[in-house]
């Protein structure tokens, strides 16, 4: 919490989408231009893409190391999302939170469902959407990182994927980046400001009051 803010219960910003929808772009543009939000490193047994850093985009770990953190409980939520499983680390997750930070999960709708039982009030989820079948398409191929049977596989599923949009509390049609980031700004924003969240409030209005 900056020095003069209100005290606020940090929220947990879930992101789901088929892939190719621009999801990625937006979570990362949200985190350089809002310093108030952290991002949950997944742990994966998927290789890295060439582009990807181990620690960065996602912890990479074998199936393994993978089964031993589900075994322990070190993880909040996983997964198994096309061929590899996936899962959120609890305990940055609870660290940042305890902080004052907003957490934002990059998660699917098997995820949002597992961290919804957990989070409760703390949760707010975004779907976000392609504007057409064709440019959800034409972002996989560009993306060039994946092989084409994994693209065509990707595109199968992403029809399934989309009518989970049904669970969540926004919808996000991504026809232009800049217009989808000053929605999601403006989502994040409102949600900030729910009278729940700032628990702060009591003392503030209190100290008005004494004419302070
Ligand atoms: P990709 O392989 O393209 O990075 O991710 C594939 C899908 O897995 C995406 O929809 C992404 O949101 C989802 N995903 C990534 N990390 C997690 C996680 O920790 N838990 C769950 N449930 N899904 C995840």
């Amino acid at each position: 919490m900056a020095a003069g803010k209100i005290g606020r219960r940090g929220l947990m910003l879930v992101l789901s989408s088929p892939s190719g929808a621009g999801k990625t772009t937006l979570s990362r543009l949200l985190l350089e231009r809002d310093a108030d939000i952290t991002l949950s490193i997944s742990v994966t047994t998927r290789p890295p893409r060439s582009a990807e850093k181990d620690g960065i985009d996602y912890h990479f770990v074998t199936p393994a190391i993978f089964n031993r953190m589900v075994e322990r409980g070190e993880l909040l939520e996983y997964a198994k999302v096309f061929d590899y499983y996936y899962g959120t680390p609890r305990s940055a997750v609870e660290v940042a939170l305890g902080s004052g930070r907003d957490v934002m999960f990059d998660i699917d709708w098997q995820g949002r469902q597992q961290l919804a039982e957990k989070a409760g009030e703390d949760m707010v989820s975004v779907f976000i959407l392609p504007p057409t079948t064709r440019e959800l398409e034409r972002r996989l191929k560009q993306r060039a990182q994946d092989a084409p049977q994994v693209v065509a596989n990707r595109m199968a599923k992403a029809a399934d994927e989309m009518t989970h949009y049904i669970e969540y509390d926004y919808v996000v049609i991504n026809y232009d980046i800049e217009d989808s980031m000053t929605q999601l700004r403006g989502i994040l924003a409102a949600e900030r400001l729910k009278r729940e969240r700032q628990i702060g409030l009591g003392d503030f209005v209190k100290a008005l009051r004494e004419g302070q």
